[in-house]
């Protein structure tokens, strides 16, 4: 399955080689949160940080 859309948590300020692709934005966001949650202890996400995921998600063409 072609998984145009990838994140790399890098992109938004962590030293961290966490990378994720998906099929839909809309998947990402949750494996995001989780990933968030385990690996920098974001327990609760602020709109600030969303955004930021939001606008460091690329979409391959
Ligand atoms: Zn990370």
């Amino acid at each position: 399955m072609f998984m145009p859309f990838t994140f790399d948590c890098k992109d938004i300020g962590y030293d961290c080689s966490f990378h994720y692709e998906a099929a839909q934005k809309k998947d990402l966001m949750p494996r995001i949160r989780i990933h968030c949650r385990y690996a920098h202890n974001v327990f609760e996400m602020k709109p600030e940080l969303e955004q930021k995921i939001n606008e460091s998600i690329k979409e391959k063409t």
